[in-house]
């Protein structure tokens, strides 16, 4: 069996490092907040090549705070992408505004830049770019438009740890961008956790506030917060694995340029495109078929365990429904979402699971 992540083969290749790390925040009852997360916050900071990050507990709060701290509130719009994972509208509407979702890019599945200005109003706030499955959207492309707009950008950065456009590192673009450091992500915790990055002062500071119950310094409290901080012990872990990311991403880039070649001559699939100046970091490598789901299917009684990111379209959930989309709205979305498929892919994924993967898939017919 092939699974389509593997944490366990990554861990055993730094085992020693991490249960020393592990022991160490324990030896040091660093558990909340602390040493860790300080150390870690200035070394994600300067991996991005931004001025601050501030570490929380998870990738939603991540949203959802630096949107608050940009101002947004009840009755502003956001613009989404279509197709993306639900935090990026969860936190929009856990603040009272409104998620207003844009179609995507059919070649990079990613907000499709040609269809935001028509969806603008009045109530645009903030754009949320995400770089979906590690692909970067054009950033200075986006954040013409925004300015022209006069409306501020927030980076999902998710899925897309390390990648760059034209040689700049996704997350260093926008007003501000959130990061996840959930297991499953190109750098991933032993648990929840989360990143807020900005080159913008006041943004730092009233986000660094609200994670940490409106304090500015200890017991004094100048707004209501909440609660998201970083475990002592994830920041710990997070400190090692961030050494290993360049190599990983160096892994993951190649597997893809792997399955990709190993995939060339089959007509019934395509292969993710690259964005032209961008380096795409391959959190997932997804591909598109006919047949999405019978392959789905065969690729499991084959041993093969595929993924697909995202079945249903965020304007097409059930809790999005009563926005009333009908799939004309968001045509590429509608098709894209029966066609997608996800592929296995670590960094540890090796050559002969790869021919395995390729050579199963090519030998379905359709
Ligand atoms: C994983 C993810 C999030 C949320 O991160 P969590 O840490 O799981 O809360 C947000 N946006 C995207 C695009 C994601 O993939």
């Amino acid at each position: 069996m092939i699974q389509f992540v593997n944490l366990k083969a990554q861990y055993l290749t730094i085992k020693d490092e991490i249960d020393q790390a592990i022991q160490t925040a324990i030896d040091e009852v660093s558990f909340v907040g602390g040493k860790y997360a300080e150390i870690f916050e200035e070394e994600f900071a300067s991996f991005i090549g931004a001025k601050h990050c501030i570490a929380c507990a998870n990738g939603t709060d991540s949203l959802e705070i630096l949107l608050q701290a940009m101002g947004v509130g009840a009755g502003d719009e956001v613009l989404v992408p279509a197709l993306t994972w639900i935090s990026t509208a969860e936190a929009v509407s856990s603040l009272g505004a409104v998620p207003v979702f844009v179609d995507i890019d059919p070649d990079f599945y990613t907000i499709d830049l040609n269809k935001i200005t028509e969806k603008i109003t009045k109530r645009t706030k903030v754009i949320i770019p995400v770089h979906l499955y590690g692909q970067p959207v054009d950033m200075p492309k986006l954040m013409k438009i925004a300015q022209d707009h006069n409306i501020l950008v927030l980076e999902d950065c998710a899925q897309a740890h390390g990648a760059e456009y034209e040689g700049q590192k996704i997350g260093s673009f926008g007003d501000c961008a959130s990061f996840s450091f959930y297991p499953g992500k190109n750098l991933g915790a032993y648990g929840d956790a989360g990143g807020m990055v900005t080159n913008n002062d006041e943004i730092a500071q009233i986000a660094r506030r609200i994670a940490n119950h409106g304090q500015e310094g200890r017991h004094n409290h100048v707004s209501e917060g909440r609660n998201s901080r970083m475990d002592g012990i994830q920041a710990a872990i997070l400190g090692v694995k961030l050494k290993y990311l360049n190599k990983w991403t160096e892994s993951r880039i190649n597997n893809g340029k792997l399955y990709s070649k190993l995939l060339e001559s089959n007509e019934n699939v395509n292969c993710p495109k690259i964005l032209p100046n961008g380096k795409h970091v391959f959190h997932l490598f997804v591909i598109r078929t006919n047949q999405r789901d019978l392959i789905l299917e065969f690729m499991k009684e084959k041993g093969v365990e595929c993924s697909i990111h995202y079945p249903v379209a965020l304007p097409f959930l059930t809790c999005y429904q009563s926005k009333g989309a009908i799939p004309a709205d968001f045509p590429v979305a509608n098709r894209i979402q029966n066609e997608i498929l996800s592929l296995p892919m670590y960094a540890e994924l090796t050559e002969e699971e790869i021919i395995y993967i390729t050579s199963t898939l090519n030998s379905y017919e359709y």
